[in-house]
């Protein structure tokens, strides 16, 4: 006892003090313990003069647990106009004042709690108490993080998300909008994004899918799965039903299967990898031979072909060769200078170039199999195999 007195600075606050042995009981609060702390020096060294200085006084706190009140209405005013039901209090204190804790609390090692680890549980049993919002650790609607340094609140909200799939009707629109771009390009993130985005007063969205179709192919059968994240939405619940039919409203795009999601759904739904059948129309040089046509798609049938990154979309992939399944592939019909295909192939083909070619670089082509130059012009996907892998 007579080393404690010694040793424990005696111009700091009951409640820093009772901080240095946190852990020793955790039944009492901070201010108790610091209390106790003080009768006790006070009876067992005979200095019955001897106190802590006011918290106001106090060169670890400086009176920052004297200002709960003005920290919970700064919460309320910055979480205003929000809907949320969990909250999480978080905060960064001067160096200073965890220099000074750190070097107090090491006169006695491992028996202490941080200040800031005091702070952010206290403010948040009085939000608590005054909202009746729930203060949750793992996943909540909104955190709010105070910097002591310049008694500053921001908050961070929870993104909002809904996943489900979607069908593009249209030849015009491509899937994301333009990066570094802002405003309202048409396209599928627009289409889901912009009405999700005002149902929930959010600020931004981002449409994350399983693949991308290009600008002139239309995704139809059911649809390719997409997760559609909202930024800083200001309200939390959603009919989906009623965000169903504003985007199918739209006429370009549609939505179904839909269902509320997280985070973890925009990494899953990125790694779906599934086989797909197109129907495309190509054309050739002059009248097509049916019959050598159907020879070409025959061969072609449940064999691997090499393709090589398309120049086209050489920027946003690494250059390499790429071995592709081609599952089954069939005429659907002929006639004049076209035909129309069917083609079920592996995830991640490029349909265009395994009729065209490419140029060579990619082998063997339908072009080649049949002898003479064919390119597509109308692409569909028609369904999304996920059962097939
Ligand atoms: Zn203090």
């Amino acid at each position: 006892m007579v080393r404690i007195e010694a040793e424990i600075p005696h111009d700091i606050c009951v409640r820093c003090a009772g901080r240095i042995f946190a852990l020793v009981d955790s039944g009492l609060t901070n201010t108790g313990r610091g209390e106790m702390l003080q009768f006790a020096i006070r009876s067992l060294t005979g200095n019955r003069d001897f106190s802590f200085v006011p918290e106001r006084s106090c060169r670890v706190c400086r009176g920052t647990f004297l200002q709960m009140e003005k920290y919970l209405s700064m919460f309320l005013d910055a979480t205003s106009g929000y809907e949320f039901s969990t909250f999480l209090v978080g905060s960064t204190f001067p160096e200073e004042t965890v220099s000074e804790e750190q070097a107090i609390q090491a006169l006695f090692p491992g028996l202490g709690e941080s200040i800031k680890r005091e702070f952010n549980r206290e403010l948040g049993k009085l939000i608590s108490s005054k909202t009746g919002k729930q203060h949750d650790r793992k996943e909540p609607d909104i955190i709010a993080n105070y910097d002591l340094r310049y008694d500053t609140l921001s908050l961070t909200v929870r993104g909002f998300y809904v996943k489900g799939r979607y069908r593009k009707l249209s030849r015009e629109i491509p899937q994301t909008r333009w990066i570094h771009r802002v405003g309202d390009d048409r396209s599928v993130e627009y289409f889901i994004g912009k009405p999700l985005c005002d149902m929930l007063g959010g600020k931004e969205y981002h449409l994350h899918a399983a693949g991308r179709e290009d600008v002139d192919v239309r995704m139809l059968g059911s649809g390719r799965d997409f997760v559609i994240e909202v930024v800083n939405p200001r309200i939390r619940h959603l009919d989906l039903e009623e965000f169903r039919e504003r985007v199918n409203a739209s006429g370009y795009v549609e939505v179904d299967a839909l269902s509320l999601a997280g985070p973890d759904d925009v990494v899953k739904v990125k790694s779906l990898q599934h086989e797909k059948t197109y129907e495309a129309v190509v054309r050739g040089e002059g009248s097509i031979d049916c019959s050598r046509l159907r020879e070409a798609l025959s061969s072609i049938s449940g064999k691997l072909i090499y393709q090589r990154t398309p120049l086209r979309v050489s920027g946003r992939r690494a250059d390499k060769i790429r071995p592709k399944r081609i599952v089954a592939a069939s005429l659907l019909w002929c006639e004049g200078d076209r035909a129309a295909i069917r083609v079920r192939a592996e995830a991640g083909t490029y349909i265009k170039e395994m009729v065209s070619g490419d140029g060579g670089r990619t082998k063997p082509s339908l072009s080649s199999l049949y002898g003479s130059p064919l390119v597509v012009s109308e692409l569909d996907v028609v369904e999304i195999h996920r059962e097939g892998g």
